[in-house]
């Protein structure tokens, strides 16, 4: 079995369940239980109307977003799960800094769980580059179960690199 690359750094006994649940082929089972609801934002348009509505409800002073799109060049690494940038532009005579958010292809047919906690991961980058405490803070207040997501999407993607289906 290939290394558990979304789940280095956690405990080895933590590591050791996962691998246990590969081998018996039951952690799609059990994430198809457990996240079993689709959603409908195919595209980009679709992308950033959902991104928008989760600011204008939990972040609505935070810098306005030019930009949400997919990105199938995106390779779903370590903390890079998506990535905010901010890209300066000469507009005129003056410099206008555009906010912009990609988001892995992966989570266009992923569980609507895994999108919102991308989404919200993404949007709580726009007030916080780092992942402190404040940032954290941020995610949960937009997402409570945000920590748990983030684990449970680590198993999801971890089940889609050993060979397992979308849920
Ligand atoms: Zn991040």
């Amino acid at each position: 079995m290939p290394p558990l690359k979304y789940l280095a750094g956690y405990p080895d006994h933590l590591q050791e369940q996962v691998r246990a649940l590969i081998e018996q082929d039951r952690l799609g089972a059990i994430l198809r239980e457990k996240y079993g609801e689709t959603h409908a934002v195919r595209n980009d348009k679709q992308l950033y109307e959902y991104t928008l509505q989760i600011k204008d409800r939990y972040l609505r002073k935070a810098e306005p977003l030019n930009k949400v799109v997919y990105d199938n060049r995106l390779q779903v690494v370590k903390h890079a799960l998506g990535t905010h940038t901010t890209v300066s532009r000469v507009q005129g005579s003056r410099l206008k800094a555009s906010r912009e958010i990609r988001i892995a292809t992966v989570f266009r047919d992923a569980p609507a769980e895994f999108l919102k906690m991308i989404v919200v991961h993404e949007l709580a980058h726009l007030k916080e580059s780092e992942h402190n405490k404040p940032f954290y803070q941020l995610c949960t207040h937009m997402a409570p179960d945000y920590y748990q997501l983030e684990f449970d999407l680590r198993l999801y993607l971890t089940h889609l690199d050993c060979g397992g289906g979308g849920t």
